[in-house]
């Protein structure tokens, strides 16, 4: 079932033609490079550091020579990879794509992944990765993140012509690694529940195509995660292919929407505060998901416990707070150009006093219908953090270094951080947000 979602997603994708996620398949990798990437002859310019080139790198370069492809010696960062794509580290790829007229085959699982997809992107030309660990889902996505002036912004970039990802390499890898993809991959439960929510009034439109890839078999893939922590290769298909059918799935939508909720935006924002960068090895984006993920989780169910049905949409719009003071209120939370960033993304979903009733009465409207819905796309949090534990991911705050008192504030950040609608909005609105997060963090909740 897998395969075939992922050729229908392939046959729909904008960039990505050629998936190969299987055990041993980095012997075929020269052989299957030569007929897609260099079918027109270029030479092939292999990038990796250190660690990627050790874990698969040097079996690729072997294999594109043995194919009869031409190869250039290859390009390897040295020690650890780095947290952030830096820009100057992608100059240094374009210059030398640009100089030999060859093609990039990144090796590794993130940085180097979006070093050479934007490099290549800048010159207008494909690519391929090779992944080496299943650790996020970036492989097969569009866009390069990269940090600058203290927003993380995603450079615009196409995603690979092809993906190889060998179950073998990513089974080997750091257990980290597995544990980082294992939580980006939990992202798509309350994630998913959040694009139902802003489908519901318009704002995200479900796409059923890519709803299907990166929904349909996301529990699948969770669903053994001791076998992932213990290094089973065989349990690593489901995750890589969940991982590379998120990607795809973006590519379909032309957008980040079925890969990302709220529940990413507490992870950027630790990310832009650097949480864990000094560790050895630094805290995963998929360890600060994790942590995102219960934190959402927790909320819906205190959201769904409440009747949205029965909600006073007029005493809610009666107390809905004018612009300037949300303004007011996002400017005391962030500082910096985070803040213009905020305001600006807040506005963009801020509707006056007659947008809330119309707003209000959909959800109400709808509930009967939407309700079970939500409530089937959720996994209790309690449950989702039994399973995240098992992989080895972080279940509570302290495990990426933070309080529950921290998190606790990162919940009004999140909902002014993006301009996408999700829980975190339709609470607000509905007057419930300060409220349900106070029940998220009482006594007898997930980490108190
Ligand atoms: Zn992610």
């Amino acid at each position: 079932m897998t395969n075939d979602l992922i050729a229908r997603g392939l046959a729909a994708a904008s960039d990505t033609d050629v998936v190969d996620v299987g055990r041993g398949v980095l012997a075929t990798s020269g052989a299957l490079l030569k007929g897609s990437l260099f079918a027109g002859g270029k030479p092939a310019l292999v990038v990796a550091d250190d660690r990627t080139w050790a874990a698969a790198g040097h079996a690729v370069h072997d294999s594109l020579v043995a194919a009869g492809v031409d190869v250039l010696d290859p390009m390897i960062f040295p020690g650890h990879p780095v947290l952030y794509a830096a820009l100057d580290n992608c100059d240094i790829v374009r210059e030398r794509l640009a100089a030999s007229g060859a093609l990039g085959v990144a090796v590794g699982s993130g940085t180097i992944n979006d070093l050479v997809k934007l490099a290549s992107g800048q010159l207008g030309q494909q690519y391929a990765v090779v992944g080496t660990a299943a650790s996020m889902d970036g492989y097969s996505g569009f866009g390069a993140p990269m940090s600058s002036e203290g927003v993380k912004v995603t450079m615009p970039c196409p995603a690979p012509l092809v993906v190889i990802i060998d179950l073998d390499v990513a089974a080997a890898a750091p257990s980290a690694m597995v544990a980082s993809g294992y939580g980006d991959l939990s992202a798509k439960i309350p994630g998913g529940a959040d694009w139902i929510l802003s489908d519901a009034v318009g704002l995200d439109p479900i796409d059923p195509l890519a709803w299907e890839l990166v929904q349909s078999g996301v529990l699948e893939a969770l669903s053994q995660p001791d076998a992932l922590a213990a290094g089973d290769p065989d349990a690593y298909a489901g995750l890589v292919s969940g991982l590379v059918l998120s990607g795809l799935a973006m590519q379909v939508y032309r957008g980040t929407r079925p890969g990302s909720g709220a529940e990413h935006y507490f992870s950027h924002l630790w990310e832009l505060d650097h949480l864990g960068g000094d560790w050895d090895p630094p805290l995963s984006h998929g360890g600060k998901v994790a942590i995102g993920t219960l934190a959402m989780s927790a909320f819906y169910e205190r959201f769904l416990a409440r009747d949205l049905a029965a909600l006073d949409i007029d005493a809610a719009v009666a107390g809905w707070a004018p612009w300037d003071l949300v303004e007011a209120d996002i400017r005391s939370r962030f500082t910096g150009a985070l803040a213009d960033h905020a305001v600006a993304e807040t506005k963009v979903k801020y509707v006056d006093g007659a947008g809330l009733r119309g707003r209000l009465q959909t959800f109400v409207d709808g509930w009967a219908d939407l309700r079970p819905r939500i409530t089937a796309q959720l996994v209790p949090a309690k449950t989702l953090q039994g399973m995240l534990r098992s992989a080895g991911a972080p279940a509570t705050p302290e495990d990426i270094g933070l309080t529950a008192q921290d998190v606790r504030a990162t919940f009004p950040r999140a909902m002014y951080y993006r301009s996408r609608y999700t829980v975190l909005d339709l609470a607000r609105e509905a007057a419930w947000f300060d409220e349900l997060v106070d029940e998220v963090f009482a006594p007898g909740g997930l980490w108190t």
